[in-house]
């Protein structure tokens, strides 16, 4: 075979060995390495594209080389038509083919304001923090809802212990139908949580913001609690994922940090309460402080940014009491309720 193509096997077993590795270090369950797909990666001077037609020209070994014709939609043509975008590697899969882009690093942007989002089950939930031109700040409340993944969730959740319980007799077929309905999944809470990325980095971009989040790594699902619980957390970690690397697109500085203590402390006087005082959806404390409880994090996580001495927003002072009760900034809203369950003929993507 051509010689550029072993260099990608390699490189390719090589990470799959790291993988097993950093399982082994952390004392997880170590199978054998194994690729469980068929897969070939190519380098970016192991094949050519041409961008306007959309054909990749893939030599396997001297005289013999594979053409494939690539299915372009209109958004596969923003990537192709911008001649910015070097090519990267590419991908072939069984059912698709992966073609990476490369951008060269745009460079941070000089943020002159700060989104801090506290990221729940239903919603990211924060403040806006913006600088006046006096030196003083205004502070409000943002929201992101995206309140029905965990509804799909919820109901493929239900659907996977229904097939278990209905086809116990046949495991493989369990296995194949449980597979499909994962995917299914995968696919509809994908499609909601770039539509939320997309809506958070908008209204960054517009605003020249930086963007806090909470750390989520080191985070672990409570092994008391039950299964439905453990399922909420990989999402908000894929939004995070997503967030990140769409902010690195546009040099939209985001910065992380440890979210201990963050929804327990009172960013007014620093105490942590010991129990829940006020309402469920409400944080109190002593001091008199009041702050629905998502925000209240949210605020911390920005306190613990700027004590870290993290660059936030060119040295931005944040004071709670600049916050205005009454505004309330929705960066997005759920566009559409819940479609009832995709039948066997019903395809995934959804359009709007
Ligand atoms: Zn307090």
């Amino acid at each position: 075979m051509y010689a550029q193509h072993l260099a990608s096997s390699f490189e390719v077993a090589a990470g799959i060995l790291k993988n097993h590795r950093k399982r082994l270090r952390q004392g997880r369950r170590p199978g054998t390495p194994f690729v469980k797909r068929l897969m070939m990666k190519a380098e970016n001077q192991a094949y050519k594209l041409d961008r306007t037609e959309g054909i990749i020209d893939l030599p396997i070994r001297a005289g013999c080389h594979v053409e494939l014709k690539l299915v372009v939609s209109r958004y596969h043509r923003r990537y192709l038509n911008d001649g910015t975008l070097s090519l990267g590697s590419l991908t072939v899969l069984p059912d698709r083919v992966i073609v990476a882009f490369r951008k060269e690093f745009p460079g941070l942007i000089a943020a002159s304001s700060v989104l801090s989002l506290d990221t729940n089950e239903r919603s990211l939930d924060g403040i806006f923090v913006e600088g006046g031109r006096k030196g003083d700040t205004s502070c409000v409340q943002v929201k992101a809802a995206f309140p029905e993944v965990a509804i799909i969730q919820q109901r493929h959740h239900e659907r996977r212990r229904r097939l278990q319980k209905k086809k116990a007799h046949d495991r493989r077929l369990t296995r194949v139908l449980c597979g499909r309905e994962g995917r299914r999944e995968h696919h509809r809470v994908d499609y909601r949580l770039h539509s939320v990325a997309n809506a958070v980095l908008e209204f960054a971009e517009n605003h020249r913001s930086a963007i806090v989040l909470e750390d989520l790594r080191g985070m672990r699902p409570n092994k008391n609690k039950d299964l439905n619980r453990r399922l909420s957390l990989w999402p908000r970690r894929k939004l995070h994922q997503i967030i990140e690397y769409k902010a690195a697109w546009k040099g939209i500085p985001v910065i992380k940090v440890d979210p201990r203590y963050s929804s327990r402390r009172c960013p007014i006087c620093g105490r942590i309460p010991d129990s829940r005082m006020g309402k469920w959806s409400e944080f109190a404390c002593e001091c008199g402080w009041r702050m629905d409880r998502h925000v209240n994090a949210s605020m911390n996580l920005l306190q613990t940014a700027i004590s870290k001495g993290l660059e936030v927003a060119g040295g931005l002072r944040f004071s709670p009491g600049a916050f205005q009760h009454d505004v309330m900034m929705t960066l997005c809203e759920p566009a559409m309720a819940v479609r009832s369950e995709p039948n066997g003929t019903s395809h995934i993507g959804v359009t709007s």
